[in-house]
């Protein structure tokens, strides 16, 4: 047996991929070998578009001069020592950078290392900095429908993906939902109305429970793997405001809006918004180390801080939190940022995939495309009129995505929602190329007289 041969027998016998249905796996194997900017290659020497970014992180396109020099240089001091009761000089360096582009209010950086991770600690330090103070009944949670915040026991209790989540129900410590403002499909007349029945909800479920409310929890202004939905404009700084009117803490999880994904360097900044805590991670390494960060004001650090009888510590910590090789490459990362006036790039790149996509609007089977940023969904549904699902067994989303990957490009879908993510580096004609290839694998699978399930 060959070399690649056997890789891809062992792939099916010794591997259980997360997120994958290992039967689909089995007929479609794939196993990628190297990457040069945004394109990965796999062992047969195939090449990809990575449309997905690498699962929503990659930034600059994979090997990147300056991060595996920043890597190499890391390594020759040291590779990893305790944070626990011990600091690091790039962890150090790091969170003056983050307080530094970062909202004002938060001043203070919580590491560890993945998404999922540092939402844990946000829920966590909201839940602990209440009983700090004194008001032990503020307990609960307040999530939106359709939240994702990754896949701890903590993070899927506020997440609100019903196929991800249903089958931990009795695992999960309850929440109290909130309507998320849905914006396609919904019953009511335009953006302006969406955003005032959902605070209107919101503003009900405060008034009743805010002596119970310790914190609420949503992704700012887009809804990642709930579906790529987009808040209308207004709805996140009126969160903010009933916060501040109910004495209610603000989470925002920037995890995957984070790092100028969405044409700002935060999310939050489109509307000006001060949240309490802050979670960061998959583009903080540009997409090339498992690093996160949960960011808090001083008024909570402070109900934190005082004599270790006073029973306050925050016992939380991960064995590779702030991990030196994970910040160095950070702070690396964010210099090119710098450098190469990312933010304002990708916000211009949005423009190209805007009108890009635009092409795609004509598609019969695509209902409703969403964009903020380099951040897109194109829902395809059986009837664009009324906005009608596909069986939910003819699984188009999936079936389009492996149609792309045949002609050269990589993304995954979220139900029949095609997540459209490139890299912040891909150039204009990069992102033409893989909206061709969108648009060509829909219409091939969609559009198909019977399509296979
Ligand atoms: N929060 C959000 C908004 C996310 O999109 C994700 C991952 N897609 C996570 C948290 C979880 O991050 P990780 O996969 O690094 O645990």
């Amino acid at each position: 047996m060959n070399e690649q041969a056997n890789l891809l027998e062992s792939s099916t016998k010794n591997l259980w991929l997360p997120f994958t249905q290992m039967k689909d796996y089995e007929s479609d194997p794939l196993i990628i070998e190297s990457g040069e900017g945004i394109i990965l290659k796999d062992i047969s020497g195939k090449e990809y578009l990575d449309g997905y970014s690498s699962l929503w992180l990659n930034v600059h396109g994979h090997r990147k001069k300056e991060l595996n020099e920043a890597i190499i240089e890391q390594l020759d001091l040291i590779a990893h020592s305790t944070l626990l009761g011990a600091a690091n000089v790039p962890a150090i360096r790091l969170a003056e950078k983050l307080i530094e582009i970062t909202p004002e209010n938060l001043q203070r950086v919580f590491y560890s290392d993945s998404g999922a991770t540092s939402v844990e600690i946000a829920i966590k330090m909201a839940y602990q900095y209440w009983q700090n103070k004194g008001k032990q009944k503020k307990k609960k949670f307040v999530t939106l429908t359709n939240n994702y915040h990754g896949d701890t026991i903590g993070a899927i209790s506020i997440g609100n993906v019903d196929l991800f989540h249903r089958v931990y129900g009795s695992l999960m410590f309850p929440t109290i939902k909130a309507p998320f403002p849905l914006q396609y499909r919904s019953p009511y007349s335009g953006e302006a109305e969406v955003k005032e029945r959902a605070l209107t909800e919101l503003r009900a479920i405060f008034q009743e429970h805010h002596e119970e409310i310790a914190a609420i929890t949503l992704e700012p202004l887009i809804q990642g793997a709930g579906g790529m939905n987009i808040m209308p404009g207004g709805y996140l700084k009126g969160v903010e405001e009933l916060c501040r009117e109910f004495n209610i803490l603000l989470i925002v999880d920037e995890v995957a809006t984070g790092f100028g994904r969405t044409g700002k360097m935060f999310a939050i900044e489109h509307e000006g918004v001060q949240p309490d805590i802050m979670t960061v991670a998959k583009g903080i390494t540009g997409g090339y180390l498992p690093l996160a960060a949960t960011l808090a004001t001083e008024e909570i650090y402070k109900e934190f801080y005082g004599e270790y009888q006073e029973m306050k510590t925050f016992f939380h910590g991960h064995s590779y939190t702030g991990n030196q090789l994970g910040c160095a490459v950070a702070l690396a990362n964010l210099k090119i940022y710098e450098k190469e006036k990312l933010v304002e790039q990708a916000a211009k790149k949005a423009e190209v995939i805007k009108s890009e996509l635009a092409a795609l609007k004509r598609l019969k089977h695509a209902g409703d495309i969403r964009q903020l940023g380099l951040m897109c969904g194109i829902e395809l549904v059986q009837d664009k009129k009324t906005g009608k699902p596909f069986p939910w067994e003819t699984r188009m989303g999936y079936h389009s995505t492996l149609e792309m990957r045949k002609r050269g490009m990589l993304t995954r879908p979220l139900g029949d929602v095609i997540v459209f993510m490139p890299p912040l580096a891909s150039s204009d004609d990069q992102i033409r190329k893989m909206v061709q290839i969108m648009r060509d694998a829909i219409e091939a699978v969609t559009e198909k007289e019977k399509t296979v399930v």
